[in-house]
């Protein structure tokens, strides 16, 4: 990330918060290490074993942070970055920030969250859920028996036994191994895409819920679609 994304178009208050250790537990094991002036290991790039080093050699290889120097309890510049981590997902953005005081060897913490922030993950299953209530919302409106299409999304969004519980009682068949097709008594059938039935990366695991029970007979069934009648 550059310098210009960490500070552009924050629509959020940067959080501090100054402590004098680091977060992360292995850098404050070291920082204490330092601190008692006991030795610590030598960064392997430039050498080996261990040796006593003061801050400043401690903090050597690390660099400025451009975008905020400032030490927030002493206002020094004399500051060095030792952790930084940041997570973009379309366009929003996630960072975190800290710093250390070279003159009073304090830590500065910064970090940031766009608002309406969200992990790759959440975003898929978000999109997923409204292409989801979408399909429940409109396609009953297409034909078929409110009953079954209620019974069928009552199925979909149960666990497997209980969804098997639910077709069975409601008479529905299903007709194909992938789930996604079903017949009701009255011989009319329903179709359900794959992304109503779960998430993805479950959509293997969840198509094997009843196998093909009866698949072999759907072939004797009428062939009428829902949206025919
Ligand atoms: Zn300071």
């Amino acid at each position: 990330m550059s310098l210009a994304d960490v500070t552009a178009n924050l629509r959020a208050p940067v959080e501090t918060a100054t402590d004098n250790k680091p977060i992360v537990k292995v850098h404050a094991v070291e920082w204490a290490k330092i601190m008692a002036g006991e030795p610590v290991e030598i960064n392997p790039s430039i050498g080996h074993g261990y040796k006593v080093m003061s801050v400043k050699e401690w903090a050597a290889r690390w660099k400025p942070n451009e975008a905020y120097p400032e030490c927030l309890v002493c206002g020094s510049h004399n500051t060095k970055e030792h952790h930084f981590t940041q997570t973009w997902c379309r366009g929003k953005k996630k960072w975190e920030s800290e710093t250390l005081c070279l003159d009073c060897h304090s830590f500065t913490k910064r970090s940031y969250c766009d608002p309406d922030f969200k992990t790759p993950e959440d975003f898929e299953k978000e999109r997923w859920q409204s292409m989801r209530e979408e399909f429940w919302d409109t396609e009953p409106h297409y034909g078929g028996d409110r009953v079954i299409w209620d019974a069928l999304r009552a199925a979909a969004e149960a666990d497997l036994r209980t969804a098997k519980l639910i077709l069975q009682s409601a008479g529905i068949v299903v007709a194909a191994p992938d789930m996604t097709t079903y017949y009701d008594e009255r011989g009319r059938m329903y179709v359900l895409p794959k992304y109503v039935l779960s998430l993805p990366t479950n959509i293997l695991r969840t198509s094997s819920i009843m196998g093909s029970r009866k698949s072999a007979n759907a072939v004797e069934l009428p062939q009428l679609t829902a949206s025919a009648l």
